[in-house]
């Protein structure tokens, strides 16, 4: 690769998101939950939409949810992207909460094949998928295997 600039990382220590990627290192799906009323916090902004509450708890989620909407980016607008395209950016509504929806990247799919609804699942792999190892390990989420094979 001839370009300079790196491949585009996420701030690992960057406070209100930090939890995320540490439990996506342990392999699991976690998202900040208001501990008084139960909503979800996400994106967090440090306090409760519904009932302004400031206690909030990082909680494990099932990983499952269903896709809300997507884009495939054919042309990487960001060059250290190019050896992942063309990939899917997606929108994924969490089962544990309809109105919770968090943006990841759609792997082991076929873009043709995608439908609003259909229901995804969380898949733990490098960000930098397939192209490129980053040593960082993202929630990203893949169609619902029926058959409980792995194409990912
Ligand atoms: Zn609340």
């Amino acid at each position: 690769m001839t370009d300079s600039k790196p491949f585009p990382l996420p701030d690992l220590g960057h406070g209100p998101t930090a939890p995320l990627w540490a439990a996506a290192a342990r392999n699991e799906f976690a998202l900040p939950r208001c501990e008084t009323c139960g909503t979800f916090d996400w994106y967090p902004k440090g306090h409760c939409r519904k009932c302004n509450g400031e206690k909030i708890e990082w909680v494990p989620l099932s990983g499952r949810g269903t896709l809300f909407s997507w884009a495939v980016v054919k042309r990487a607008l960001h060059k250290p992207l190019a050896p992942i395209a063309p990939y899917v950016s997606a929108i994924v509504v969490i089962d544990e909460d309809r109105l919770t929806r968090f943006v990841t990247r759609l792997i082991a799919c076929d873009p043709q094949a995608l439908h609003a609804g259909m229901p995804v699942e969380v898949r733990f792999a490098d960000l930098g998928y397939p192209a490129l190892e980053t040593g960082i390990v993202a929630p990203l989420f893949a169609p619902t295997t029926t058959n409980g094979r792995d194409e990912g």
